[in-house]
């Protein structure tokens, strides 16, 4: 059985048994409880709720201040239980895992990297994403920010789940498969085929829904595909979209724009990115300016030639990085103060260990006659490549948009990372559930928790010796 199928299953169980236990409880406070194998917090409940009906036979059932009160705390009591029941056992996270924007479940998918039992750990990482080995190439890691096992060298969290993503990968077998829930005669259309649109995708057919998916390039994945090959595995990276969108009941309209509302499906997902290049006035209707998309999917001859990058985020960093391998002398321009750069400072040492020079304080004036004017100096280039952001086409999500439409990815924030894109994205497949009426199949709503094992049993060094060392700090389980 397929990975994240036997992690939905795994999912719906518990989702089927936290029903269970609410409607125990309902009927007898605390049996859920202790259907759930939670005895003491059962016992207590049954104790504390039934005591008093006791008491009040003793008294011979008066009406008065002192019962009222005695039965409406009781009606309190009545209603926490449900609540709890509905909860069950409740976990405290640990911070990698609140600082991961897609709510990755470290420790358990580290757990189980220890183990040696890598396609469980591919499967746990599909109740938060689908795409475990694209996130390990491309993700910022913020969750390594807060590893606090060695402050000076944390977990490479990414890196393991890049490697686990990769080996399992390589091993699966992709063929049609079918939902993980019966199908449904719900049609979603999710219009924009990156990683978001991929993600709320997924999620959706996974559990039935129909599906139909339109992308206006060839290629699915969006601004994945304008970042150069020498940063990414792109093989694998389509491997992993293709093993997403695997659902029989998922179509694929690539080249195909949608302008306007789409008619005749039950909800509409608007995941179009933020791919609208910003414009840089300074140097407006000067010769040889190339926006980044159209430079990095076709540069041009750049043996022996100046190249200005400005801005100094990932896809500039992309850009320069792309310029040096193409022989250019490249030259990165930044307004801002070093501590302010966006990009990764991985990213940043590469550049500037592949000959990339970066200047910060330093704006852009204006240009004439191929010399750039900047407030730190002058600089004679061949082309400029002016990467300061991208922006929602507002216009076009404004046509999209219908009153059963949800807007996901960047194209409800501006531009943010893919991890954040996809998170999102996530959540909305489990708002658009709820919407049609499908909530108990939203699998990946769960959380499900991997203990730390007690020895090391896996096979991989890097992934077994890397995960070992977490310690699944901050986590607390409790009744
Ligand atoms: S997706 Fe990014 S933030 Fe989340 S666990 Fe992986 S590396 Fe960390």
């Amino acid at each position: 059985m397929e990975p994240d199928r036997k992690i939905a299953f795994e999912a719906v169980k518990i989702i089927r048994e936290r029903k269970k236990e609410l409607l125990l409880s309902a009927a007898v406070p605390g049996l859920g409880q202790v259907y759930g194998k939670r005895y003491l917090t059962g016992l207590s409940i049954f104790t504390i709720f039934t005591f008093p009906f006791y008491y009040w036979y003793l008294l011979g059932f008066p009406l008065n201040y002192g019962s009222v009160t005695l039965g409406s705390a009781q009606a309190f009591l009545y209603a926490i239980q449900l609540l709890d029941a509905k909860r069950g056992v409740k976990r405290e996270t640990s911070p990698c895992e609140d600082f991961c924007p897609a709510e990755v479940k470290v420790p358990s998918f580290m757990a189980c990297c220890e183990e040696g039992k890598l396609e469980e750990g591919f499967g746990i990482f599909f109740l938060s994403s689908p795409f475990p080995f694209t996130l390990g190439e491309l993700c910022p890691a913020s969750c390594e920010e807060k590893c606090g096992i060695l402050p000076e060298r944390p977990l490479r969290i990414r890196e393991v789940h890049r490697e686990m993503g990769r080996i399992v990968l390589e091993k699966l077998e992709i063929k049609d498969r079918e939902p993980f829930f019966p199908l449904t005669d719900k049609r979603v259309a999710v219009i924009g085929g990156g990683l978001a649109g991929i993600t709320a995708a997924y999620y959706l057919a996974s559990t039935g829904v129909q599906v139909d998916l339109f992308e206006r390039e060839r290629e699915l994945g969006g601004l994945i595909n304008y970042i150069p090959e020498f940063k990414v595995n792109k093989e694998l990276v389509r491997r992993e979209i293709e093993y997403a969108l695997s659902f029989k009941n998922i179509r694929i309209f690539n080249e195909t724009e949608v302008k306007k509302k789409l008619e005749g499906y039950d909800w509409t997902v608007v995941s179009v990115g933020a791919q609208l290049e910003n414009k840089l006035n300074e140097i407006e209707g000067e010769e040889n300016v190339i926006y980044p998309l159209e430079f990095l999917k076709n540069p041009p001859d750049l043996k022996g030639k100046r190249l200005a990058v400005i801005g100094a985020g990932d896809t500039a960093l992309d850009v320069a990085r792309l310029g040096v391998r193409l022989g250019a002398e490249v030259s990165v321009f930044y307004r801002g103060k070093a501590e302010s750069i966006r990009a990764r400072k991985k990213e940043l040492s590469a550049a500037a260990k592949e000959g990339v020079k970066i200047y910060t304080n330093c704006a852009v004036l204006g240009a004439e006659g191929g010399e750039l004017h900047l407030s730190c100096g002058r600089y004679k280039y061949d082309y400029i490549v002016p990467a300061v952001g991208f922006k929602v086409d507002e216009s076009l999500v404004k046509k999209l948009a219908g009153d059963r439409t949800s807007i996901t990815g960047d194209t409800a924030t501006g531009m943010t990372t893919f991890v954040e894109a996809c998170g999102r994205a996530r959540k909305t497949a489990a708002q658009v559930l709820k919407k049609l009426g499908l909530s108990e199949r939203a699998w990946f709503t769960v959380d499900i928790y991997r203990k730390k094992p007690e020895r090391v049993s896996g096979k991989n060094l890097f992934v077994v010796s890397e995960s070992s060392l977490c310690q699944h700090c901050g986590i607390k389980v409790r009744s």
